[in-house]
Order: C-alpha cells, then sequence, then structure tokens
C-alpha cells in the first residue's frame, strides 16, 4: 500500500464560474486514523450543485471550505484501517471524505454500505440527492393523486426521483430540462409525461407558453431546483394553494451580483398571497431523521424498476475540478460522479 494520497483543495475563491486556478491538486501523506477513527480508501466521490456555495465567503448555512482546504464532499469506498470494532477493513462505506482518494472519518459519521447494491447508489439515487427529492416531494409539496408537478434539472437526482415519486403517486409530471437529449431522457427513462427544453427559450414569456400547453389544468406544485427564467415562467401558472417546495436555486450559483429586480418581488409575493401558495425552503441535513423511511419507500421501488436512475461517472480526481465547472453548466447527464480506483 503507497503512503500517499491525492486531494483537491480550495486554492482560490472563485469571481464567477468556477476556473481550474481556484483548484490546487494535492499529494499528502495517508493520515492514521486516531481512537475510533476509520480510514477509508476512497472509491467514487460525489460531486454536487451545493459544493460551490462552499467555496464563496459567504454566510449561509454551512462554514465556507478555507484557502488551502480540502473541497467538502461525500465519497464511498473501502475500510482499509479502523480503530472503531463497528468497522472491519474490506467493509463499503459512506463518509464525508471530501474530494481525496482517503479520508479518514470517525465511525459514528459513517454508513455502512448495502452489498445487494452498487455502491455508486449511495451518492446519488439512495444517497443525499435522491433523499432530498423524495423528502422535498413527499413532506413539502404533499402530492396528490389528478394533480401536475413540474420540476427542472429533472434528469439529475433530485429532480428524476421527484418525478418518478409523483408519478408513482398519480401525478402529472413535466420536466424541465436542457437539450432535447436530456427531454427524451426524462420522458423514456424517468417516465415524465412531458418535458420542455429551457435552453430552447431565450426568455420567461416565451418559456411559459410552452409549459402552460404541457399543463392544461394548471400547476400544483412547483419543486424549486434552478430559480431565475424558469421560476418567472412558472409562478403565473400555478393554482391556487400550490406548493413550492424551495430546494435550489442553481441558475445563480455562479452569480456574481444579486439579480436584477427587486422592483419584481411585489409580483411574487402578492402571486403567492393571491393563490394561498405554500413556499417551503428546506436544507436536507436537517431532515435525516426519515432517511429510514425513504429507504423503506424507495429501495425497493429500485429493485421493481419503478425508480430508474442515471449516473455520470468521470474518471481520476485530478478531472473532479473540470467535472464539477461542467456539473454547474449542466453537462452532466445523470448523478455526477468520479471513479477514483
Ligand atoms: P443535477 O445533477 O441535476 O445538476 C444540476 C443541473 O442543473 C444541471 O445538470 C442542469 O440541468 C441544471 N441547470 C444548471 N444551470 C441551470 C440554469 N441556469 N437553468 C436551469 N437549469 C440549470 O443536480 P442535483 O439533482 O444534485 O441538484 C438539483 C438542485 O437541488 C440544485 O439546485 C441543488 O443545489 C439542490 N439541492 C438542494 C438540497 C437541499 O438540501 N435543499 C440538497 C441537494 C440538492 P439541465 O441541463 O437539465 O438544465
Amino acid at each position: 500500500m503507497t503512503d500517499q494520497m491525492q486531494c483537491i483543495t480550495l486554492a482560490q475563491r472563485p469571481f464567477g464560474a468556477p476556473k481550474d486556478e481556484d483548484f490546487a491538486l494535492e499529494t499528502r501523506d495517508i493520515p492514521t486514523p486516531g481512537e475510533g477513527e476509520v480510514l477509508v480508501r476512497v472509491h467514487y466521490m460525489s460531486l454536487d450543485p451545493y459544493m460551490r456555495g462552499r467555496m464563496n465567503d459567504a454566510k449561509s448555512y454551512a462554514e465556507p471550505v478555507p484557502i488551502g482546504g480540502v473541497m467538502e464532499g461525500g465519497g464511498c469506498g473501502e475500510v482499509i484501517a479502523s480503530n472503531d470494532p463497528s468497522y472491519a477493513p474490506g467493509d463499503m462505506v459512506f463518509g464525508m471524505f471530501g474530494w481525496a482518494t482517503h479520508g479518514i472519518q470517525p465511525g459514528n459519521m459513517l454508513r455502512k454500505l448495502d452489498p445487494r447494491v452498487p455502491i455508486t447508489t449511495s451518492l446519488g439515487v439512495l444517497g443525499m440527492p435522491g433523499f432530498t427529492g423524495w423528502y422535498g416531494l413527499t413532506e413539502l409539496g404533499k402530492p396528490k393523486k389528478g394533480e401536475t408537478l413540474v420540476v427542472a434539472a429533472a434528469t439529475g437526482p433530485v429532480g428524476s426521483m421527484v418525478g418518478q415519486i409523483a408519478k408513482a403517486r398519480g401525478l402529472r409530471t413535466v420536466a424541465i430540462a436542457g437539450g432535447a437529449d436530456k427531454c427524451a431522457l426524462a420522458t423514456e427513462k424517468f417516465g415524465f409525461d412531458a418535458a420542455i427544453d429551457h435552453r430552447a427559450h431565450s426568455d420567461a414569456s416565451s418559456l411559459r407558453k410552452e409549459l402552460a400547453a404541457a399543463c392544461p389544468d394548471g400547476i400544483d406544485i412547483y419543486f424549486e431546483n434552478v430559480g431565475g427564467k424558469v421560476f418567472e415562467a412558472v409562478l403565473p401558472l400555478m393554482n391556487r394553494f400550490g406548493r413550492i417546495p424551495v430546494c435550489g436555486m442553481i441558475s445563480g450559483y455562479n452569480a456574481t451580483e444579486m439579480p436584477e429586480g427587486p422592483d419584481r418581488f411585489p409580483m411574487f409575493w402578492s402571486t403567492v398571497l393571491i393563490k394561498h401558495l405554500t413556499a417551503s425552503g428546506f436544507i436536507i441535513s436537517n431532515h435525516f431523521d426519515l432517511y429510514p423511511a425513504f429507504l423503506q419507500e424507495v429501495v425497493p421501488m429500485i429493485s421493481s424498476g419503478q425508480v430508474a436512475y442515471l449516473e455520470d461517472i468521470a474518471e481520476g480526481i485530478e478531472n473532479a475540478p473540470r467535472t464539477f465547472m461542467g456539473l454547474l453548466e449542466g453537462k452532466n447527464v445523470g448523478k455526477q460522479i468520479v471513479k477514483l480506483i
């Protein structure tokens, strides 16, 4: 076993879209696990949109990554040394190891993986993103049979879970995705009733026309993943007593200043008021008490084929920064993962 590992650190804070110079690839000694700690060789690491927020020195729900610090993130791999009696070398686990080939975590921060499913599912469909879609839809969206749901980033791990659970509960599901290929995936692989390419529309009103045609009974649940033009297109089409689980706003993650238009806020809020809408923000890390309920419902749906999933696997830790830049631009097709071994 080599005694060196590789990791990606934050070299400088990005201004706008991240660039190569914002990251550094470093070689370090593999650390030795202390009391109660476990050393893991990471096989696959996850890339997620929230990591863009961690690169900013801004007040948020989590601390930023310090300059020179290892980029934050989850990964799955094999225990190679353990000072926790619950784990033995060879066990496959999930943990927050950062963008790194090896990582140490206290045993109580790890999750053992189910050997019956591929380990990559712990990063996507059965991991944090899939759980996010399930939680936001079922707990906050409160879906009812016969209603209409709209979700953007619809072929990603959050959006595809939202669409498939909504479909299983008898809703009409409308996807918004970037490009013809992703729209075809949305309907053919994930069973959406209709799919709309947001990139084919330069403004919200043109997108709204196509959406209105796809949602003849209006929209009861808008699962908010992207904000911006899509949100503006959707809002006037919401039905009375509609629900908006506010999950993410990726269209603004690389923004260098607040988008224009505080003068539009009264229009947004008057729609919320007049239509009795409920908008509920959430951060999934505060809701893991429901994770077992999610697994109980979704694992059988994956085994039976009722829930499909798609993974986009890049190779090599050195390619993680470029792959992450692509994720923020929609270049990923499915859950973005990086294979390290
Ligand atoms: P995805 O794998 O779906 O990747 C992001 C996708 O966003 C891209 O592929 C692209 O899809 C879409 N996108 C990028 N820019 C734009 C844009 N300007 N307008 C519209 N769509 C755009 O991501 P996830 O499924 O992992 O995450 C989806 C959302 O959920 C994100 O906003 C994320 O931050 C949020 N999230 C929130 C959590 C919470 O706790 N609240 C937890 C986990 C995720 P396309 O090409 O189809 O447009």
